[in-house]
């Protein structure tokens, strides 16, 4: 990876959200209060103007200070959600270097933290049903000897697509968008939405890495 990768997967992240918060807000206009284009681009916004000090943190700390930045700024449900997931990814990964397995481990970890701080899991219409099965896909890959990142990152990209789109027909259990009961099935949840954008936005310069 080139040496300025940290800073360039803050900025890529960032701009994901940005230029698609008009999006997001969209859809959670549709099944929720319509904040999360928003929250996400405050929190995000507010982690890449610490850019300067996060990218030249080691990779494992530089993740938990990112989780900390998006628990005080992104609000509402998603906040402590994104937060525990970066945070427990950082602290999963430690001291060790980062590469496909230890950051593949590491997703699984902030995956287990989403799922116990929102009491949740994949199937009901939430970030997690992008981001579930973008771990699975990564750990079936290296079971099969694929370290390659332009490789594991096309299938990466694959998987958060097909998640987000069976969003659509769920209907939620979990969160505000759960109060609309069998309405909120026929619309793309918009937590598995900015999920998918942070993972293209990764798989791209994964991608261009080779
Ligand atoms: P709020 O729902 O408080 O307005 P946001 O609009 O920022 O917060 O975020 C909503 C998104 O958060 C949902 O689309 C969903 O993906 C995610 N979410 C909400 N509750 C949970 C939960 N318990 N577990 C996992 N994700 C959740
Ligand atoms: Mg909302």
């Amino acid at each position: 990876m080139p040496d300025d990768w940290q800073r360039r997967a803050i900025e890529a992240m960032a701009a994901a959200i940005r230029d698609n918060a008009a999006m997001l807000t969209e859809l959670d206009s549709a099944i929720g209060d319509g904040d999360h284009g928003n929250n996400m681009t405050r929190g995000f916004d507010a982690v890449a103007a610490s850019a300067d000090d996060l990218a030249g943190l080691p990779t494992g700390q530089m993740l938990q200070k990112l989780g900390m930045t998006l628990v005080s700024k992104v609000g509402g449900a998603s906040g402590p959600l994104y937060g525990s997931l970066f945070m427990s990814a950082g602290k999963a990964l430690g001291d060790r270097a980062p590469d496909p397995r230890t950051l593949t481990d590491a997703l699984g970890e902030g995956i287990a933290a989403v799922k116990k701080r929102g009491r949740s899991d994949a199937g009901e219409k939430t970030m997690l049903d992008v981001l579930q099965p973008v771990h699975e896909s990564l750990t079936e890959a290296l079971e099969q000897g694929e370290t390659r990142p332009a490789e594991l990152a096309g299938r990466a990209r694959a998987a958060a697509k097909q998640g987000l789109a069976t969003t659509r027909d769920m209907q939620a259990t979990k969160g505000r968008t759960s109060y609309l009961g069998e309405r909120s099935v026929g619309h793309l949840d918009p937590g598995a939405q900015s999920s998918g954008l942070l993972i293209a936005a990764l798989a791209q310069l994964a991608e261009e890495a080779g």
